[in-house]
């Protein structure tokens, strides 16, 4: 199959919701914005073997592609309006991995109306190479790194470390997990939920926002980066699934993992303590549990408060690919 017969049969359904894709047929697409909206753009690529297992399920592979990029909307609380996608294919890629991987790009962009309006689809000697670009909407402000105060409250949705211990499964690691927390973890790995109803409605309430890519203490160090403080974190604070708490008891050198592995995609924040019952409200609306972890103050850098009382050796401040 020749390269406009694979996008005419596995991506041009993709685009059939958007009448700005023309089908995947033209050079670009050409996208009506509301009037006063912003255009939010990110792109994010993952390489098999570094960013997913070469034989894990394509479907996965399409929806964490999906939603990992989807996911730095969420930290900036902009709205998904479209996607673009440059495949860079092994060959001999086949037809049924094509049509499972679209498939699951297709069941993401309905999900999130995200509709596929572009892209290219390039043939390789190398890994299976995905790069996607999300394009979101801003109808009012938008969240950054850079404007945590000192004196905010820190916090993160959701849980923590679960996609980290969820790869060590998919290593072969935490064989004293029951089967079922052993999926949990795997499925938190392999697909991400990105938290943008969250990032929407941490608008005007949140100082600064970031979503977790690289790992909690990595990317916390971002906002202190970027926002010139520093933050402390309180270790026993940290929300951890039943999972991810039963393979910490069993092996408490497991907290350095789940503090500094990536991959969980939820959303780290800071807001001042005047905001705590606005954020307890818009974690109700949007069904997300938010844990209060630390603080923000002056200086540089994370640290984590009470890692001592976990034993807890910080063995690498996050995840990094280089
Ligand atoms: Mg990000």
């Amino acid at each position: 199959m020749d390269e406009f017969g694979l996008i005419a049969r596995f991506f041009a359904p993709l685009a059939a919701a958007e009448p700005g894709a023309l089908g995947l047929t033209d050079d670009a697409a050409v996208l009506d914005l509301p009037p006063g909206t912003r255009l939010v753009a990110a792109t994010d690529a993952l390489v098999a073997g570094i960013h997913f297992l070469a034989d894990d399920p394509p479907g996965d592979i399409a929806r964490k592609l999906m939603r990992v990029n989807l996911s730095d909307l969420a930290a900036m609380g902009a709205t998904p309006r479209a996607v673009l996608l440059a495949a860079v294919l092994p060959r001999g890629t086949s037809e049924a991995w094509l049509a499972a991987f679209a498939d699951g790009l297709s069941d993401d962009a309905q999900e999130f109306g995200a509709p596929l309006v572009g892209g290219d689809t390039v043939a390789t000697d190398g890994p299976l190479t995905l790069a996607l670009t999300a394009l979101g909407l801003a109808d009012g402000g938008v969240l950054t790194r850079a404007g945590a105060r000192a004196g905010d409250d820190v916090y993160v949705s959701g849980t923590i470390g679960d996609a980290a211990l969820g790869l060590r499964v998919l290593r072969g690691g935490l064989a004293g997990l029951d089967e079922d927390q052993r999926a949990v973890l795997v499925s938190r790995y392999r697909v991400p939920i990105p938290r943008l109803a969250l990032g929407r409605a941490l608008v005007g309430i949140a100082h600064a926002c970031i979503d977790v890519s690289d790992g909690l203490i990595a990317d916390l160090g971002h906002i202190c980066a970027c926002s010139g403080l520093a933050a402390q974190v309180m270790a026993a604070e940290v929300p951890l699934s039943p999972a991810a708490r039963s393979a910490i008891t069993a092996d408490r050198n497991l907290l350095s993992a789940v503090l500094g592995g990536g991959d969980d995609y939820e959303l780290a924040f800071t807001a001042p303590p005047s905001a705590r019952a606005a954020l307890q409200r818009a974690g109700q609306a949007t069904g997300v549990a938010l844990a209060r972890i630390g603080v923000m103050m002056p200086g540089e850098g994370v640290t984590v408060g009470d890692a001592a009382a976990f034993g807890l050796v910080l063995e690498k401040r996050g995840f990094s690919h280089f």
